[in-house]
This record gives C-alpha cells, sequence and structure tokens, in this order.
C-alpha cells in the first residue's frame, strides 16, 4: 500500500520582493518559492508541497484546497490587512479541526496566529543588522533533530521580548542578538487537534531562508505539525448522558 503523500502549502503574501527594498537577487522566487524549495529538498518524496500566494484568487486557499491541507507555512508582513476575515478564521477553524500551522517571522502579527494566540502578539524590533544567535533550549525536541546548539545568522532584524503571546506548550528555541536582547524565537502551540510552531527568523532583505540550518528546523516544524492519523476524539459541545462512551 502507498503511504499517502502529505500536502504542505507555503503561503506568502508575496509584496517585498516585487517592489523594492529586497535585493532582486535574493529571493527570484519569492520567499514562498525558496521555503518551498527547501521543504521539497527535506520531505522528499514524503510530502506535495505547493504554494499560494494574496493575489490569487480567495488568496490561493479556497475552501476545496484548504481543506486538504496537512500543514499550512505563512509567511506576511506588510499585507496583513489584506488577507480577509473570512480566509483567516477558516484558517483557525482548520488548526482546531487538526491543521498544523507554521507561522514565520512577522507573521506573528497576521491575522490567523492572533486569532490563535488570543493576545496582541506584540513585539520590540529593529533593523540594524545586529547579529541573532539562535540558541536550542529543548534539545530533545522533533524540531531541533539535526540542529546545533547555536544557529548563528550574520546580520538580522532583532525582535525581542516582551512577547505578546501566551506562555507556549514547548519553547524549543530562544534568541540573541547584539544589542543585548533576547527573544523567544521558536515556540510550540497545541489548539484544539492542531499545532502551531511559531519561528522568527526570516525578514525579507537576508538570505534566511537559504540558509542549511533554517531549512532543516521549517522542515522539522512541518514534521511535528502534521497532524497524522486524527484522534476519534470530538471537538465542539456535546450534551451527554451518563454511560455515553459505552454505547
Ligand atoms: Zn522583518
Amino acid at each position: 500500500m502507498t503511504e499517502r503523500r502529505l500536502n504542505i502549502v507555503v503561503w506568502n503574501e508575496y509584496v517585498h520582493e516585487r517592489g523594492t527594498g529586497v535585493p532582486a537577487d535574493l529571493y527570484p522566487d519569492g520567499i514562498h518559492g525558496a521555503i518551498a524549495d527547501g521543504l521539497r529538498a527535506s520531505l522528499g518524496t514524503a510530502a506535495v508541497v505547493s504554494t499560494a500566494t494574496l493575489d490569487e484568487p480567495e488568496h490561493g486557499l479556497p475552501a476545496a484546497v484548504l481543506d486538504h491541507v496537512d500543514v499550512l507555512v505563512w509567511w506576511g508582513h506588510v499585507a496583513h490587512d489584506a488577507v480577509s476575515d473570512e480566509l483567516a478564521a477558516r484558517v483557525q477553524q482548520r488548526v482546531l479541526d487538526g491543521m498544523g500551522l507554521v507561522v514565520l517571522h512577522s507573521a506573528h502579527y497576521s491575522k490567523p496566529f492572533r486569532l490563535l494566540m488570543g493576545t496582541s502578539c506584540g513585539l520590540r524590533w529593529r533593523e540594524a543588522d545586529d547579529r541573532e544567535l539562535i540558541w536550542t533550549v529543548n534539545p530533545g525536541h522533533p524540531i531541533a533533530a539535526g540542529v546545533p546548539a547555536v544557529i548563528p545568522l550574520a546580520r538580522h532584524e532583532m525582535y525581542g521580548e516582551f512577547f505578546d503571546i501566551p506562555a507556549p506548550d514547548e519553547l524549543v528555541f530562544i534568541s540573541s542578538f547584539t544589542g543585548g536582547e533576547v527573544f523567544r524565537s521558536g515556540c510550540c502551540f497545541h489548539r484544539g487537534k492542531g499545532k502551531v510552531f511559531y519561528f522568527s527568523p526570516g525578514h525579507e532583505t537576508y538570505p534566511i531562508y537559504h540558509d542549511a540550518m533554517i531549512r532543516q528546523v521549517i522542515g522539522n516544524a512541518v514534521g511535528w505539525a502534521c497532524a497524522g492519523e486524527s484522534s476519534g476524539t470530538q471537538t465542539g459541545i456535546h450534551e451527554s448522558p451518563n454511560g455515553w462512551f459505552e454505547q
């Protein structure tokens, strides 16, 4: 019997790469293209990796597509408000029903992530070419598999605390910066039947998604977030007479 291939979609607003401010040779196929290439390399034949962008009809994620996604990867920054509330709510519901969601960099402020967190998801930031060190603080976690104690990024945007998220269910990475700040840069959350991983590296002006270790983390995260066989447990509100589970 052939095993079903995982259905992975990388979503990107795809605005910066088509404007000014991002070196043209950095992401010629868009940030989504680079992330998807990395996932194809790390997941091989186990997954079908496709992409979707804001400009496409229904932002590239009509129900017919979204309903069959195992893990959705999300990158957004300047166009969070252009994402329809309807799609944000559908992504939230799909996570509650078991879809995995990997939220990257400035998508900490995206509609779906904020809906799932229920907090402002605000943070400190600075674009000043800080060196970032990503510290693995949970080396036994599946998302840290094959990842060294420290991933150095020679230059990156600083994201610092306080990051207004609920306490993560599992914390995998903490970053430190030249300026002295620290940040919870790799955070796991369970919501309903689904899993959410937030990973902060990925500012659009740096070649972050070409970095082998960053690709390793994102590949691991997709594997971790994958729903697998769904539990028979029902979510929602159910009137339950005595003995209902024995019938
Ligand atoms: Zn940024």
